[in-house]
């Protein structure tokens, strides 16, 4: 900045336009030229500083690049480089006036796990992969190493914004080469190429809780990003979804099989086991059952929360035999006269 224009002016930083006219108008009776020719020099630079000051506009773009009133914004073209990384190598520069939700820690990171519907009744433990960034230890998430810091945009000289003249007119705009920021990173990291973080991959167990829900998200405390050392970790948060069964279809908690019965057995009726989520099961089947009836199992089907149960619904098929021994046929026969 070449010309402290509140200096100038006597007035504090944070002068209302009042005080602004009152002091401008007190200086420029003092040092009018028609009262004094020596003082034309003084009297030009008060009304430069009374023209940006006065005017509200002027007034906040004269204290933009200063990069002492208004550090955010001069720090915000950077920092929308990093924005969804969680990644601010700038950070500590910053005026942290206020906290917002995305400053008090790092991102969180998204990972994905299929179980098998057995686990649902029981709960299990699953190895998950996390895949997330974390600062580079070399730089410490800086980007750039200790020994070569940041040096002053040669562009813009560290004003983060540039004047260019269009005709008659100039046009003030964010310096193109530093984002507005004002420094130019001089030699970035070779550990990281500058971005002041890697991505890692860890495996971890995650404990699956019995009789949860499909889609459940389940969170992992700290293992997400961290990308900024000075911030808390993120979370990881892993999708539990259900693998396909092979024997059983499932629509929401209930579940559908079919099981093949002997013929005798269809016709005598009897004890038979089946195979469920929960463990084998004895049912009985009942005399002279017919192909595609069903037999019904409450609460074999899938646990949910709240005592929630699906019902386990079997399609009876009755087995014919492919290669019927020689006694087999006889006894079709003799059946056959019976009229079975
Ligand atoms: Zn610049
Ligand atoms: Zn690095």
């Amino acid at each position: 900045m070449s010309k402290d224009f509140y200096k100038i002016l006597g007035v504090k930083r944070d002068a209302s336009q009042d005080e602004i006219k009152r002091s401008y108008r007190k200086l420029a009776l003092k040092f009018h030229p028609d009262k004094n020719k020596d003082t034309e020099k003084k009297f030009k630079e008060i009304t430069e500083a009374y023209n940006t000051l006065s005017s509200e506009k002027k007034r906040a773009e004269y204290d933009r690049p200063s990069g002492q009133q208004n550090f955010e914004d001069i720090f915000g073209g950077f920092s929308d480089l990093f924005r969804g990384t969680g990644f601010d190598p700038f950070e500590s520069s910053k005026n942290r006036r206020q906290k917002t939700r995305a400053d008090v820690k790092n991102g969180d990171v998204l990972a994905q796990i299929s179980i098998d519907i057995e686990d649902v009744v029981y709960g299990c433990n699953k190895k998950v992969k996390i895949v997330h960034h974390m600062f580079c230890q070399v730089c410490k998430g800086k980007g750039y190493p200790e020994n070569s810091p940041p040096a002053e945009c040669p562009q813009c000289d560290g004003h983060g914004r540039i004047n260019i003249r269009k005709g008659f007119m100039s046009i003030t705009q964010t310096c193109p080469q530093c984002e507005g920021i004002g420094v130019v990173v001089v030699e970035p990291c070779m550990s990281c190429m500058g971005m002041g973080c890697t991505r890692e991959v860890d495996v971890i167990t995650v404990k699956v809780p019995k009789h949860i829900k499909e889609g459940t998200r389940l969170r992992v405390s700290g293992m997400g990003d961290r990308v900024n050392p000075r911030r808390p970790a993120g979370d990881a948060y892993v999708h539990v979804g259900f693998k396909n069964h092979d024997i059983f279809e499932r629509k929401g908690l209930n579940l559908y099989t079919e099981l093949e019965i002997p013929f005798s057995l269809a016709v005598l009726g009897g004890k038979t086991s089946v195979e469920t989520i929960w463990g084998r099961e004895t049912i009985q089947v009942k005399a002279g059952t017919q192909c595609s009836d069903v037999v019904k199992l409450i609460g074999k089907g899938v646990p949910a929360k709240r005592d929630q149960i699906g019902n386990l619904f079997i399609n009876m098929l009755i087995e014919v035999p492919k290669n019927p021994s020689d006694q087999l046929i006889e006894l079709a026969k003799e059946l056959e006269n019976h009229g079975a």
